[in-house]
């Protein structure tokens, strides 16, 4: 079999492309798995002021020492602080200030007692327990303190790192942009689904499978399209995609037969070749080329071989550009619970389930043309070239998709 290994097509196409790094200004709600493209650094204290972390009363710790269920002290309540709102009377000898959840601790007192530990009185509070200066007490900057770096250009946006954007009271953060992509399927056979199917035709499934996975892995779908077997036609397509397209994905047309357009289509765009072939299966026909700084890469319109080439190939270039190193294929190691009877005389994706250290083969055919059996399926399993056989109980290694 002549090809290039997995490796050496990733790295041809990672060598070729550097991450984006334009960046622009969106607002917190857009921010979920967005590349930060500035340090971020507190303006103000979080919490900006000492608050208890308990509905109680604030009080002075010297006052309540010794105090107990037995020999409870009594002290006068002089007011009531809610969260949000600032007590302007202070703690003095003998007072508390009945205070809940989140509200500031009034001036004078040093402590906070949970109203548990009291009889909850309105006018006077017995307090059942002693408490040290400071207890019950959330000091002002106990989170962050003003000028404290908090989050770090490059990281990337989660749910917490945007509730802590939001903590420092920013509702837009500047964020790289996000990578563009285009994606082309080709076949004289391919219908839209919507339409009514006709002799001798499909449905295109790829331009579906293609395109909401771009957009789940966090990529901008830029343009999206169909055209013919025509390699004059695939090429004005890409020509234009190509105006607004980090990366072109095309699917159809890579193998050998006479309808095998991409290699002319290559050839009209006066596009590098990179590879043609690589040692795995399903998939072993992409071929890859560098367009205008841009890479192209054409995959088999097998809908089981894009899938897969989609994440073995596409992904890590994503990852890349949009430097995210939680989309870098992630191996895990499984034990089967399932056969695959056939040998493999290149390295074999075949479709799985895992589920806590366990893979499990679906019902149904393997064949690239086959995608129906992948449904639900997380991970694919990689059998190494030469295995006559996979066996139950066989320990593997699996990719996470
Ligand atoms: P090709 O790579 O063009 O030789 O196509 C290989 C197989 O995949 C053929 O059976 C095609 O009909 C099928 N195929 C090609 N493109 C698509 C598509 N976009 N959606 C579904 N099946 C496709
Ligand atoms: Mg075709």
């Amino acid at each position: 079999m002549n090809g290039l290994t997995l490796k050496q097509a990733q790295e041809l196409l990672l060598e070729r492309i550097e991450k984006v790094k334009e960046t622009e200004t969106i607002s917190l709600w857009e921010g979920v798995d967005r590349i930060l493209a500035e340090d971020i650094t507190a303006e103000h204290d979080q919490p900006p002021f000492p608050r208890s972390p308990l509905d109680g009363y604030a009080v002075r710790s010297a006052d309540i020492k010794g105090a107990s269920k037995e020999c409870p002290v009594r002290l006068l309540v002089i007011d009531e602080a809610d969260a949000g709102h600032t007590s302007k009377i202070q703690v003095e000898k003998g007072t508390a200030i009945r205070i809940m959840t989140g509200a500031p601790i009034p001036e004078g007192a040093d402590c906070v007692v949970g109203q548990e530990d009291t009889d909850y009185g309105e006018d006077i509070v017995e307090i059942y327990t002693k408490a040290g200066a400071y207890e019950n007490y959330c000091f002002a900057g106990e989170d962050y303190k003003a000028g404290a770096k908090i989050l770090e250009k490059d990281m990337r946006l989660g749910a917490v790192e945007l509730g802590v954007l939001a903590s420092l009271g920013l509702s837009e953060v500047q964020v790289f942009r996000k990578v563009r992509t285009a994606v082309l399927t080709t076949g004289d056979e391919l219908l839209l689904p919507g339409e009514e199917l006709k002799p001798g035709k499909i449905y295109d499934s790829n331009l579906y499978t293609m395109v909401t996975r771009l957009t789940s892995l966090g990529a901008e779908v830029v343009q999206k399209g169909r055209t013919e077997d025509s390699p004059e036609e695939a090429a004005a397509w890409i020509r234009n995609a190509g105006k607004e397209a980090d990366i072109i994905i095309t699917t159809g047309g890579v193998s050998v037969g006479k309808k095998d357009i991409m290699h002319d289509v290559l050839k009209l765009l006066e596009c590098e070749r990179i590879f043609w072939k690589i040692a795995i299966k399903p998939g072993m026909p992409t071929l890859c080329g560098l367009y205008e700084g841009k890479l192209l890469i054409c995959l088999s319109g097998n809908p089981f071989g894009a899938a897969v080439n989609m994440e073995l190939l596409v992904r890590p270039v994503l990852a890349k550009l949009m430097g995210r190193k939680d989309l870098e294929i992630k191996k895990v190691r499984a034990v089967s619970e399932s056969r695959f009877p056939k040998r493999s005389f290149v390295t074999r994706y075949v479709r799985g389930f895992y589920e806590c250290g366990k893979v499990r083969i679906p019902e149904g055919s393997n064949d690239s043309g086959i995608l129906s059996s992948m449904c639900g399926c997380n991970c694919l399993i990689e059998i190494p070239a030469g295995t006559a056989e996979l066996h139950k109980g066989e320990s593997v290694w699996i990719i996470l998709i």
